[in-house]
Order: structure tokens, then sequence, then C-alpha cells
């Protein structure tokens, strides 16, 4: 066997097959990995790692409908190419498992620069044409390209829109580029034809699509589809003047009363205000808010064959796990002696997600002698510099690391190696974090709130047995965090056994997305025409 030098290499590569001893404890009994350091001049999460697309094919037991539909999502989000959140997974998921179910399903996409073009398959550009924007006609081209096998359409004007290093956040008018994607999206179906039963769009972002395909593209040629609009998070909502309206070409004053578009809290003010939201509300055909949880993509999320992952495991062989959190901790450079619980939040770091109460973890589990590791970033200057400050204090012992980016292969590997997943928000209308975390083994600990409350049942309450599979607390107030965290890590530490059957249950919950879809097709064939 070579010498460690090109073992290294070759764990620059794809490490989890080199076969010599390097320290790996006996007892994991897996062959042996290289194990990470923090000083490595590559950090191990970003390895090259194997095409994430290695298993998409959906689980092949799920039963095909009979009532069969062609459904377009519109969405500024995609995981895992253009992901800042949940809505990223949603809209991937969703789509995935209605493409299993047999249905036909396209996503449209801005092109935006930041995608890395060599993670879409057989991308080709298939349109060319001119939308809309503020008196002019923009070139416009359409791709087509496969990502995690759902065929995605991508919209790239040739202007400024969509362009620089992230998603959100580039130097250009983010409400304008989406108004224009928005009409951009049905002026390609008036151009090609492209008639799908249902347009299901999201967020605010798409909020003018209804009102463009009503008031404009109906008395166009399209005439079929019909509209289905999922706020995944209301705090968002496009507050947009008339005249920013108008320059998608809808006449932005006909809007402006509260049967239409205006947003009700600024009457009153001058100007009042146009909420894209509340007129995607007004005028879809149906509107889900709240009322379908959403599930995970297990194909995406899947510990039993997860590319990102040292080691592979499910419910029934979790030794993996073990290794998965040796990983990490001697590539953060924790203390890896000992048993002690692993509390991983992942998360933005915006208001909505409890940030007192993820600070306050941070020092609650290093005084409970636990560890700690914080993956999130924050829009707000404010905010990550606060959490730069806190990373500077803490990062440098072995039990808290708080890495302040956004990385989709950590966040693999750091479910896969927590003991204890936290969410701690103050209002979640679903929350993902605990459905991937349970998957991989991570006994949740989070806030009763919203999708929280709907997923997570306490293991200390006596009228939940069945369904308990965490612990939750209820006050914003650190001493309600502190309730739930310390049981937890009781549990952990005092009761091995019984840990590991909640370990075991978590895994084996099926938070997949094939029944919420199941709920989805309802809606759809409950508006769609013919
Ligand atoms: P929200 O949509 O409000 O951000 P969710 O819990 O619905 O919250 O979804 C969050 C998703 O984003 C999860 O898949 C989570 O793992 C991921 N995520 C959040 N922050 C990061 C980060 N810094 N790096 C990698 N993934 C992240």
């Amino acid at each position: 066997m070579p010498a460690i030098a090109t073992m290294k290499s070759l764990a620059f590569m794809n490490k989890w097959v080199v076969t010599e001893k390097l320290g790996c404890p006996a007892d994991f009994g897996f062959g042996e990995l290289v194990w990470p350091t923090p000083g490595d001049e590559i950090p191990f999460w970003k390895n090259k790692f194997p095409s994430r697309d290695a298993s998409p094919e959906a689980p092949a037991e799920i039963e095909k409908d009979s009532n069969l539909m062609h459904i377009i999502h519109i969405t500024a989000e995609m995981a895992p190419i253009a992901k800042v959140g949940g809505l990223g997974d949603v809209v991937t998921g969703l789509a995935r498992a209605c493409l299993s179910r047999g249905h036909t399903v396209d996503i449209m996409l801005p092109f935006y620069e930041c995608i890395q073009k060599q993670e879409i398959s057989d991308l080709a550009l298939i349109t060319t044409y001119n939308s809309y924007h503020d008196g002019n006609w923009v070139a416009t081209n359409a791709y087509h390209g496969v990502v995690s096998s759902i065929p995605v359409i991508f919209i790239e004007p040739s202007n400024q829109f969509f362009k620089g290093k992230n998603v959100y956040g580039g130097s250009y008018n983010e409400l304008e580029a989406y108004l224009f994607f928005s009409r951009a999206c049905l002026e390609w179906m008036q151009v090609t034809g492209v008639q799908p039963d249902i347009i299901h769009v999201h967020e605010w972002q798409i909020g003018a699509l209804p009102l463009l395909y009503w008031d404009m593209y109906q008395s166009l040629s399209l005439k079929k589809p019909r509209i289905v609009l999922t706020i995944h998070n209301m705090e968002h909502y496009g507050e947009c003047r008339q005249e920013q309206l108008s320059k998608c070409g809808l006449d932005g004053s006909i809007y402006a009363s509260v049967e239409k578009a205006i947003d009700d809290r600024t009457i009153g003010h001058n100007p009042e205000r146009l909420s894209l939201l509340k007129g995607g509300i007004v005028y879809s055909n149906a509107v889900v808010y709240f009322g379908i949880l959403n599930g995970i993509d297990t194909v995406i999320w899947n510990p039993a064959t997860d590319a990102f992952l040292p080691a592979k495991f499910h419910a029934q062989k979790p030794e993996g796990k073990k290794i998965c959190k040796y990983y990490i901790q001697k590539g953060l450079g924790l203390k890896s002696e000992g048993t002690v619980p692993l509390v991983v939040c992942i998360t933005r770091l915006v208001a909505q997600k409890g940030l007192h109460l993820i600070t306050h973890a941070i020092k609650r589990a290093e005084e409970l002698g636990g560890q700690m590791i914080l993956l999130g970033n924050s829009p707000v200057h404010w905010v990550q510099k606060d959490f730069e400050d806190l990373a500077n204090l803490h990062n440098k012992g072995t039990s808290t690391r708080i890495l302040l980016m956004y990385s989709e292969e950590l966040s693999h590997m750091l479910y896969a190696a927590a003991d204890i997943v936290l969410v701690p928000s103050i209002y979640e209308p679903c929350g993902l974090a605990q459905m991937i975390g349970m998957r991989y083994g991570a006994v949740p600990v989070v806030r009763k709130t919203g999708g929280l409350a709907d997923t997570v049942f306490d293991v200390d309450d006596p009228s939940n047995h069945e369904k308990a599979n965490g612990f939750v607390f209820e006050g914003i107030d650190e001493g309600s965090l502190n309730w739930a965290l310390d049981r937890a890590f009781r549990h952990f530490i005092d009761k091995p056994e019984e840990w590991n059957r909640i370990v075991q249950k978590v895994m084996e919950n099926d938070n997949s997305w094939n029944n919420a879809a199941g709920k989805y097709m309802e809606i759809y064939n409950s508006i769609r025409v013919g």
C-alpha cells in the first residue's frame, strides 16, 4: 500500500475506499478510513464526492396514479443546485414524488449565474424568445436539463437579472427580476404551446404569475392550466409599488384594492403598497399554507446510500453512524475520546430560528459536558458578525464548532454524526431539519411550534407514548430550552439502551414525500379542467 502522502491525495478524490490503517478505532469493524484533521489542505467536506445523482431513481414500490397530469413548478429555489433553505428541498422532493407516481413534472427556474452547470445533465438550449420588461422586449434563452432525474427548464434573460455569486442578494433589483421571471415563464408557454394541467407557483417571488395568467395570458392562448400557490413562509410577502408591478406589463393601479393585491396593513400610508403574495392568494385556484406537512426526499436524504458519508448506515445496521461522528470529531478537532452527546444545529441564522436560543444552547451544551456544532449563515450583516464573535470565543476549545457558511455536503455529514438535532425556532411553518435529522438517527430537541409540534413528540409525555421520538419545550426563554436539552443529555448518558431505541425509532419514521404528494394530487385534481 502506498505511503501516507499518496493516501492523502487519494483522500482528496474519494477516500472511503482506502485500506491502510490510520488509527481507526478497532471496534468499529468498518475497515479503515483516512481520518481528516482541521489542518487538512482541503477541508474534508470539500473533497470530490461521487455524483449526488448516484441513486436518483424513485423507490420501485411507489404505486402509479391512474389520473395522470402535467405539472409545472415555478420557483426561485431548487435543491441541490439553487437551494437556500427548505423551499429548494420541498420543490425537488414534491416534484420527484409526483414523477414517481407517474405524472409528467417539470420545474422552471431562473438560470442563476451561480448554478454549477456541470451539475445539470443533458443541458441544451431549447428556445430563444423575447419576454417583456419595463417597456422593452428582452432576449431570453430557455434551456432544458435534468437535475436529480427531474426535467428542469432554465430561463436566462440577456439582462443583468440573476447574475451574481448567490441565489439571492445579487446587484440587481430582486423584485423586478422575479416579476420578469414570472412573465417569462408564461411567455415561454405561450411561445412553445406547452399547456400543463397545473402551474404550481411557490412563495412571493412567483406571486404575480397568477395575475399575469388570468388577466393577460388567458386572453392570449393559455387556457388549460390551473394555478396552485404554496406559501412556505409568510414572513416574506413581496412588497411592491404599483409602478413596479407595471414593469411586467400589468397596469399596477388596477391591483391597488383590498380585493386584489393591496396589502391591508399599508392602507392610509402614502404610498400604499401591493403585496405580490396577497395578489397570488387572490388569483390562484388553490392556496396551500400550513395545511400539508412537507416530506423529505428520501433518496437525497438516505444514510444508507449518501455519497457524502464516510460510512453508510440505516435503522437495522446503525454502526456506521458512530464512524460518522468520529469522523466529524476528528475533522473538526473536537474531543473524540469517551461518549459525549453531540448536538447539531443547521439553519439560516435569522430571527425566526430562535437566535438567542441557539446561542444559549452553545453555552449549555458546553456546560453539560457535551459538544455542539452550528452550521449556518445569515443574510443579516450584524447577525453574522455576532456569530463570528461567538465563533472566535468558542472554536478554540474541543467541544464547540460554529461554522458560518453554507455547505450541502457538510450538512449531510453533520446530520449523520449528530446524536441530537436542535431546532429551537420561534415559529416554523413545517421545518425540514428535524425530519432530516431523524432520518439520520439524530434525536430532535425542538420548540413546540408549527410543523415541529406536528412531527416531534416528547419522550417524557405519558399521553404520547406511541409517537414519542424526541424532546420538546414550549417557552421562548432559555430555561425552557435547558429543560429539554438537559433531559436529552441525561437520557443519552444514563439510559443508553433506551436512547438507542429512540434512535432506531426516529430512523424508521416515515417522513417521505409520498404521503404529502398524495394530498397535493387531491388538490390538483380538484381544480384541473378536463
Ligand atoms: P427554512 O426553509 O426556513 O430555511 P427548513 O428547516 O424548512 O427551514 O429547511 C432548511 C434546509 O436548509 C434544510 O435542508 C437544512 O439542512 C438546510 N440548511 C440551512 N442552513 C444550511 C447551511 N448553512 N448549510 C447547509 N444546509 C443548510
